[in-house]
């Protein structure tokens, strides 16, 4: 991908923040109390089984990094919520969502990020999810370590953690300002292992400065290197824009959003693995590139793959001969 206009994004890391600070619109003005969105959805479990699954979006202080490619800021609050304020979210999304077997916890950043989750409110929160068989949080890796365990115990069901590996592409991932190495991911990843803590990973398809034609072997590689760290579950995320950073790069030729035969062809990869489950995030397809004539169904054939873990018969369409 030749870049329409010279890359905007400076080569020096310590100007990325700034960088992308810069180039923020505004975020979502928001009640502590109330989580921003909340949803009930059917999963497939790591036996086969399909599962009902209540995400909760909590909202908190924003992440304390400054990922390129993040617009899940937008919807945070610039100061820490006051303590009880996490489990009063939890209250009102479990009131009135139907009843569910496992939990996600996602707080646009790191449940174990003290400045975004109130330790104080751990063993409260553990206490309100007490019935359900496993709760998925997300962390960074940095934050991953023994502040972890009092939480995992207190829990009545097993606890998963979902980390950001983004791309196995070492250079890219740099650049994408995660300030998190292969190495280090691999040795979060460990430290979850041999704590019984289950591992979630997302993977991003087609990353900003990812050339389109190597972005299936890249989205491969990742699910390689996820599996080889021991996720049950890998979710593959299709990179999107809508942070300000990225309208930049795909202004300047350095990102484009991946097209929906990609993101196909890197989920039956994975399924064909047998190594774990394979998501694909569908909740926000609107960037994906597709044909008009044939989205729906592929659209359907990747939910089915989410839900049974098989790859049905390929999708033909005479429009993009696909
Ligand atoms: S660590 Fe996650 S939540 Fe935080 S800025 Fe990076 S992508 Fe966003
Ligand atoms: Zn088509």
């Amino acid at each position: 991908m030749k870049p329409a206009v010279p890359s905007l994004y400076p080569a020096s890391a310590h100007e990325w923040d700034r960088w992308i600070l810069d180039r923020r619109p505004l975020r979502a003005d928001l009640d502590p109390w109330r989580p921003y969105d909340f949803r009930l959805e059917h999963e497939c479990s790591a036996s086969g089984e399909t599962v009902p699954v209540a995400t909760i979006f909590l909202t908190n202080r924003e992440c304390p990094w400054r990922c390129l490619m993040c617009d899940l800021w937008r919807n945070t609050l610039e100061k820490e919520v006051p303590a009880g304020a996490i489990p009063a979210q939890i209250d009102h999304a479990l009131a009135r969502l139907a009843p569910a077997r496992q939990i996600k916890l996602y707080n646009s950043g790191s449940f174990f990020d003290p400045h975004a989750v109130p330790p104080g409110d751990h063993s409260v929160i553990a206490g309100k999810l007490s019935a359900f068989e496993r709760l998925i949080v997300e962390s960074h890796p940095a934050l991953i370590g023994d502040r972890c365990l009092p939480f995992r115990d207190s829990l009545g069901g097993r606890l998963e953690v979902a980390m950001g590996l983004e791309t196995a592409h070492s250079e890219i991932l740099l650049r994408l300002n995660k300030r998190m190495t292969l190495p280090q991911f691999s040795a979060a990843a460990e430290w979850l292992r041999k704590h019984e803590i289950d591992l979630r990973v997302f993977v991003l398809v087609q990353p900003p400065f990812m050339k389109e034609a190597e972005s299936l072997d890249w989205a491969e590689r990742s699910l390689d290197f996820a599996f080889n760290c021991g996720a049950t579950a890998v979710s593959l995320i299709p990179t999107r824009s809508g942070n300000g950073a990225m309208e930049q790069l795909a202004a300047s030729g350095d990102f484009s959003p991946p097209r929906l035969k990609t993101l196909e062809a890197a989920a039956a990869y994975g399924l064909s693995l047998r190594r774990g489950r394979v998501f694909t995030d569908l909740w926000d397809l609107k960037q994906v590139r597709s044909c008009w004539e044939c989205r729906e169904r592929r659209v359907s054939r990747l939910r089915e793959m989410n839900l049974n873990q098989t790859i049905p018969p390929r999708i033909s369409c005479l429009v993009c001969g696909e």
